[in-house]
């Protein structure tokens, strides 16, 4: 009893699932136009197509969303779905798998179990394996009119196995895919627009951060290809290794390139030294997995790739928290840009590993995210280029403006000081006038001083210290001329008696008439009179004709001889007495030698009897004394 209740709930158990099973049939009728994410039995295996084509139903799964994601997964998956053409007419259909990063995809249509079309594509496949060269993996198949296929689709791959299957008349898909392309071309020319101008900021600007974030946004540019499967389409075309390496290598690429920029932004090197060698450690890191990638299968690379991406954000994310806080310029935006980049790895992560499912944001949160990231960075450095620049010029308006301010304060400096040496030069002018001035009159005075110094006081002829300045004079021009030089020796006679009788004061007088006499005697601007001491007197006569200094005696003796002098004491009469001497100036002669012949002259004519001329030389021209 037992026995007969298990196998009629086994059966029944059968039926449900055969019944399940059974509703993976797609029917085709004439309104027909597409049907997206239908529902489809599935398996893993590893066993060959023949014997998975012939397997039982009931080793087959139904799928439970309209996608199926199984993640990271090596195992071939098979996929089983009937279509039933219904209509009357032969119909031509595209199976269509939104997944171009599948390696391999193989198709079996069959008919009652017979193969009647195999193709295989994928993108370690060349382009030229697909009937229709379309970035996704399309077949194009062929229903007869009333006729049931079953479809079976083998997917391999290493990388991700999601997928989205859907079936399309031919003209439906083609107007999806023009919609398609064009709000893809929006987006990825919009990206573009983003690289070159950047690119072109860089070329006017020699700014290292603009070419940096072309190159980030390039890469999630070239990311983005990849995943639409452009890349692999316009790009690679039969370059598999390429293919297989370069979403991770890209995406671990941009998020290194993050790194100095995010340095440069947050301007680490000034701000925290800990944090830019973290930074800079972190980048390292990041570069070294980059170029380890390359060699390590497609699996280990996305694994490896999403490891580093992530620790390298957190890093940074940290970073620009810690500046946020801190209240570094730019951190906000910094933190924005990083986060949206972080938001899509994650998502990327979550979608590799089988757990993001929907359709509608398979693509959309990744292509929001880069659009976020790219556009908040290249405002983020026009800006920050901006407000650099522009503090830049302020701080050279404030240099200038010190500069000016200083040149000013040396041109105000330079007036003081042309000023200060003005006064000082008008005051030394001033004060070289009163210089010269005084000395001028320092002169005159001097002068004056020599002019009272050679004159004698009461005859105001010349003095005996005069007489004798201009006998060594005259004596010396007499030797070097050879010319002869006279002295005359003249003395008052009996001068003592006239002191006597008619006292000194009358004997002052009669000695400034003397004096008086002899000078006006004197013919020649060289000839000097001279009073020698008491009431005698000297005459230096340069250079007299031979009889002439004798004349000039006689003359003298004449005239006080008869003149009548009046002093105070009465009319006086007096004689004088002369001794003379001329002769030419010898080499060993001494001046005074010639005085002393005058005065033997004068001594010998006193001898004579006075008043008279006497001459040792020559004394036939004595004149004698009339008394
Ligand atoms: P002799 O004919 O021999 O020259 O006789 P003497 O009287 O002139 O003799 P001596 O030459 O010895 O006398 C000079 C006198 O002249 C002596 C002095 O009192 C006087 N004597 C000298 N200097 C001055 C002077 O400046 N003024 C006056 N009044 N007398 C003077
Ligand atoms: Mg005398
Ligand atoms: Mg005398």
């Amino acid at each position: 009893m037992l026995k007969y209740l298990l196998a009629s709930l086994l059966l029944c158990l059968t039926l449900f699932q055969s019944n399940q099973l059974m509703a993976s049939n797609i029917n085709i009728d004439g309104n027909f136009n597409h049907k997206k994410h239908i529902n489809f039995l599935f398996k893993k295996s590893t066993l060959p197509s023949k014997s998975v084509i012939k397997s039982n139903h009931l080793e087959w799964q139904k799928s439970q969303s309209d996608i199926l994601n199984l993640g990271l997964q090596s195992t071939p998956v098979w996929i089983k779905f009937k279509l039933t053409n219904s209509t009357n007419e032969a119909k031509k259909l595209f199976i269509v798998l939104s997944n171009p990063l599948i390696d391999e995809l193989s198709l079996y249509q069959l008919n009652a179990n017979e193969i009647i079309k195999q193709q295989t594509i994928g993108d370690t496949q060349p382009l030229s394996a697909r009937a229709i060269k379309d970035e996704s993996l399309l077949f194009s198949i062929s229903l007869k009119a009333n006729s049931q296929n079953t479809i079976l689709l083998k997917a391999k791959s290493e990388g991700v196995l999601k997928l989205p299957v859907s079936i399309w008349t031919p003209e439906r898909y083609v107007q999806f895919k023009s919609k398609f392309n064009l709000l893809t071309g929006i987006l990825l020319g919009f990206l573009l627009a983003l690289i070159l101008s950047n690119l072109l900021i860089f070329l006017l600007t020699r700014h290292g951060l603009f070419i940096m974030s072309s190159l980030y946004i390039s890469c999630l540019w070239a990311v983005l290809t990849g995943l639409f499967g452009l890349s692999y389409r316009y790009f690679h075309l039969d370059t598999f290794w390429l293919q297989q390496i370069n979403i991770s290598t890209l995406l671990l690429t941009a998020i290194a390139l993050l790194n100095p920029i995010t340095e440069r932004l947050l301007e680490l090197s000034k701000n925290n030294k800990k944090q830019l060698k973290m930074i800079r450690i972190t980048f390292c890191f990041t570069l070294i997995m980059i170029l380890i990638n390359p060699w390590l299968s497609y699996s280990d690379s996305l694994l490896m790739s999403f490891s580093a991406g992530l620790a390298n954000l957190i890093i940074c994310l940290c970073i620009s928290a810690y500046q946020i806080i801190k209240k570094t310029k730019h951190a906000k935006t910094v933190f924005l840009y990083q986060a949206s980049i972080t938001l899509a790895l994650i998502y990327s992560i979550l979608l590799f590993n089988g757990l993001v499912l929907s359709a509608v944001t398979m693509h959309a949160v990744l292509v929001a995210c880069f659009f976020i990231s790219s556009i908040v960075l290249s405002y983020l450095l026009i800006w920050h280029f901006i407000t650099q620049r522009d503090e830049k010029t302020q701080l050279q308006h404030q240099q200038l403006a010190q500069v000016r301010a200083k040149d000013t304060l040396l041109e105000e400096t330079i007036k003081i000081q042309d000023k200060s040496q003005e006064e000082l030069e008008s005051k030394i002018q001033e004060r070289t006038f009163e210089l010269e001035i005084t000395l001028r009159k320092l002169e005159e005075k001097n002068r004056e001083l020599e002019e009272k110094n050679t004159h004698d006081a009461l005859t105001g002829i010349r003095n005996r210290h005069y007489f004798d300045k201009k006998l060594s004079m005259e004596f010396r021009r007499s030797r070097r001329e050879q010319t002869a030089l006279a002295i005359l020796m003249l003395d008052i006679d009996h001068f003592k008696i006239i002191n006597d009788t008619l006292g000194h004061l009358a004997g002052d007088e009669a000695i400034k008439f003397v004096a008086n006499t002899i000078k006006d005697s004197l013919q020649r601007p060289s000839d000097e009179a001279c009073r020698y001491g008491g009431e005698e007197f000297a005459v230096i006569l340069p250079n007299p004709p031979e009889e002439g200094a004798i004349a000039v005696a006689e003359t003298i003796r004449t005239a006080i001889e008869s003149a009548k002098i009046h002093t105070s004491a009465g009319i006086i009469e007096m004689t004088i007495s002369a001794g003379v001497h001329s002769s030419v100036a010898e080499l060993n002669n001494d001046p005074n030698q010639h005085t002393a012949q005058a005065d033997k002259a004068l001594y010998q004519a006193k001898e004579a009897g006075r008043n008279q001329v006497s001459s040792l030389a020559n004394s036939s021209l004595i004149t004698d004394n009339p008394q």
